[in-house]
C-alpha cells in the first residue's frame, strides 16, 4: 500500500452468502471493530435483496454499501436483473463488475464488463473491476496479456476523471475461493503490472491514484504480507469477509500499515 498517493480499500463480498436477519448483528459488529479511520474505505458487498437491510444498518458509519453486479442496460425488458440506477436509488455507493464468477457461469465477456463499468459510473457509484487469470493461464505463462486485455477492455472510452473514481481488483481465478492465495510477490508483481497499463492509457498521475486490490483468500494471517507491497491497495475479501471478526482484522492490518503523517 502506499498511502500517500491513495487510498486503501478494503471490500468485503458476500457473495450468495448469509439472510436479512444476519444483517444488522453483522453491521453491529462491525462497526464496533472497525472504526473510522481517514484515509481508507471500507465497504460489504451484498446480494441484492438485502441491500435495504444493510444500508439500514450502516446508516451513520463510515462502511459503506456495494453491489455485487449490474445490468449493463439502464432499464425495461431484463427480467431478473437490477439497473444501476436502481442500485443507485436503494443506497449502493460501490458497484463489482466482471467477477470472475459473473465471467465463467454467465458468460460475461469484456465488451458486457465495459459497458456495466460504465453504467455504475453513470449513476454517480464507483465500480469495481475484477481482472484475473485461470490456472491454466498461469501455467501458460500468460496471465500478464490476458489481464492487460481485460483492463484495457473494460477501460475502454472510460475518460481521466472517471478512471480517478475507479477500482481495480486482481483476482486470480485460482486463488478464489480455494484456499491458495497468491504470494505476496505475485499480488505485487500484476498490480503493478496493472498500473503500468493505467499509466501508459491515462499518464502517471491518474494511474497513481487508482487503487488496485488483491483478492483470492485473503485473511487475517496473510493479509499484512500481501498489503505490504506498494501496489496492492487494499483487498477485495470473499469468505474472510462473512465473519466480522476476521474482517476486522483484515482491516486492523491495512490500518497497521497506513503510511505516517497521511490520516
Ligand atoms: C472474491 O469473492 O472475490 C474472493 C476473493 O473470494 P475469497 O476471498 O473467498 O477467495
Amino acid at each position: 500500500m502506499n498511502t500517500r498517493y491513495r487510498r486503501a480499500v478494503l471490500a468485503g463480498n458476500w457473495k450468495m452468502n448469509l439472510l436479512s436477519g444476519d444483517v444488522k448483528p453483522y453491521a453491529q459488529r462491525l462497526r464496533e471493530l472497525a472504526e473510522r479511520r481517514a484515509r481508507r474505505e471500507v465497504l460489504v458487498c451484498v446480494p441484492f435483496p438485502l441491500i435495504p437491510a444493510a444500508v439500514r444498518a450502516f446508516r451513520g458509519s463510515h462502511i459503506a454499501v456495494g453491489a455485487q453486479d449490474v445490468s449493463e442496460e439502464p432499464k425495461g425488458a431484463r427480467t431478473g436483473e437490477v439497473s444501476a440506477a436502481q442500485l443507485r436509488d436503494a443506497g449502493v455507493k460501490y458497484v463489482i463488475v466482471g467477477h470472475s464468477e459473473r465471467r465463467q457461469y454467465h458468460g460475461e465477456t469484456d465488451s458486457v464488463v465495459n459497458r456495466k463499468l460504465t453504467a455504475v459510473h453513470g449513476e454517480g457509484m464507483t465500480p469495481i473491476l475484477c481482472v484475473g487469470e485461470t490456472l491454466e493461464q498461469r501455467e501458460l505463462g500468460i496471465q500478464g496479456e490476458l489481464v492487460t486485455m481485460q483492463v484495457k477492455a473494460a477501460l475502454s472510452g472510460l475518460p481521466e476523471e472517471l478512471l480517478r473514481r475507479t477500482i481495480i481488483a486482481y483476482e486470480p481465478i485460482w486463488a478464489i475461493g480455494t484456499g491458495r492465495t497468491a504470494s505476496p510477490e505475485q499480488a505485487q508483481e500484476m498490480c503493478a503490472l496493472i498500473r503500468s497499463v493505467l499509466r501508459q492509457l491515462y499518464g502517471a498521475r491518474a494511474a497513481r491514484a487508482v487503487p488496485v486490490l488483491y483478492g483470492g483468500s485473503m485473511n487475517a494471517d496473510n493479509a499484512e504480507a500481501l498489503l505490504r507491497q506498494p501496489d496492492v491497495d487494499g483487498g477485495l475479501v470473499g469468505g474472510a469477509s462473512l465473519d466480522p471478526e476476521k474482517f476486522s482484522r483484515i482491516i486492523a492490518a491495512a490500518d497497521r500499515l497506513e503510511t505516517p503523517g497521511t490520516v
